[in-house]
């Protein structure tokens, strides 16, 4: 073997090599990434100018110990990433209410959390959910927030409107966002 078959040899090898381990690596690299950028932003995991205590609304609530400006990142939500299959047996089986969706079929669940998992629903919300990425969504001001404002998000999905209405003290007297619905009945 001549030194230069063998080189091209090695680099078959080499290359041969790469080939095989490439995906694994670019999936590892990925997961760096994602933790890299995760860690980056450790502060807003568990912010502590939130809060948890009673609501006026029901249970639980978060509230802010901070003024908070419109837009403003509240917090990252993150928990267990789960499929679709998996939040519908969570929601029947065990009756988890703690559940965001993501994407298609990527669901977090938050029961492990120690305040995402307390957010109340609000016909006129203070925060809305935003994609972040395949493993977290972002929390945002919906509006200029006071020290000790409640956050609260519309939960949006199906029934909602009409167990605030039922259930929730302060619904009557809110602007309610349900009236831009396609079914204003709601309010
Ligand atoms: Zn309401």
């Amino acid at each position: 073997m001549n030194f230069t078959s063998k080189l091209r040899c090695e680099d078959n090898e080499i290359s041969t090599a790469f080939r095989s381990f490439a995906p694994l690596e670019r999936d590892q690299f990925f997961r760096w990434f994602q933790m890299i950028k995760l860690l980056d932003d450790t502060a807003l995991f568990n912010p502590d100018y939130i809060v948890v205590r009673e609501s006026p609304i029901s249970g639980k609530g978060i509230f802010t110990t901070k003024p908070c400006k419109r837009d403003e990142v509240l917090m990252i939500i993150a928990g267990e990433v789960i499929d679709g299959n998996e939040c519908e047996r969570r929601e029947n089986e065990e009756n988890n209410v703690y559940i965001f969706w993501n994407s298609e079929n990527s669901f977090i669940d938050t029961a492990m959390t120690e305040k995402i998992r307390y957010i109340n629903h609000s016909c006129s919300p203070s925060a809305s959910v935003q994609e972040r990425d395949d493993v977290s969504l972002f929390l945002v001001a919906a509006r200029d927030l006071d020290t000790g404002e409640e956050i609260t998000i519309d939960y949006d999905y199906e029934d909602i409107y009409e167990i605030c209405k039922a259930h929730n003290p302060l619904c009557a007297a809110l602007p309610c966002a349900a009236k831009q619905q396609p079914n204003p009945s709601a309010c």
